[in-house]
């Protein structure tokens, strides 16, 4: 008996970052993936926010 949580209702977009370019963002891909492995959908959030402010520093 498996029940799976449909992510589509939370309103948490698929789409990924581009986080191979940048060190700090693919840790917060990895700290995203982990808080998703948790359910811990309120972290997934607030990594997502990072990731949208995070400037980038390599890129010029
Ligand atoms: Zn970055």
């Amino acid at each position: 008996m498996t029940r799976l949580t449909p992510r589509a209702q939370l309103g948490i977009p698929n789409s990924q970052p581009a986080a191979a370019e940048c060190d700090i963002c693919k840790a917060l891909v990895h700290q995203r993936q982990t808080a998703e492995a948790r359910g811990d959908w309120s972290k997934v959030a607030d990594i997502n926010i990072e990731l949208r402010n995070h400037p980038h520093k390599g890129r010029q």
